[in-house]
């Protein structure tokens, strides 16, 4: 039995995908809500701390192109965060910043009007 012990014991990753749609229980992802001005749709990103943001010391910059699902156009943005990873400023073409409320209420819309 010490082989499932170690399998399930072993792994060295303690993120639960129980909820996925939450963003708390991801503690290496920043979560960014941007709809695009051309045509409206909602657009979720992540940026991971370690890989995708940008240490300047004592704050963070992330740079991204943004493109969104439905007209593909691209909206490049600069975000500065501190150093508790909270957006401070940002830069955006062709796009708006949005709550992740916004987001989701532009997204069950778009779901209704898709039936
Ligand atoms: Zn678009």
């Amino acid at each position: 039995m010490g082989f499932l012990k170690k399998l399930l014991g072993g792994a060295d990753r303690p993120e639960s995908k129980a909820s996925q749609s939450t963003g708390n229980t991801d503690p290496r992802g920043v979560y960014f809500y941007v709809q695009c001005d051309r045509c409206g749709a909602p657009v979720r990103l992540r940026a991971d701390k370690q890989h995708d943001l940008l240490d300047e010391g004592g704050r963070y910059v992330w740079h991204k192109t943004i493109v969104d699902n439905r007209c593909f156009r691209p909206m490049p943005t600069v975000v500065t965060l501190n150093a508790s990873f909270e957006m401070v400023a940002h830069e955006i073409t062709g796009g708006h910043y949005i709550t992740r409320e916004e987001y989701e209420t532009l997204l069950a819309e778009q779901q209704k009007a898709r039936d």
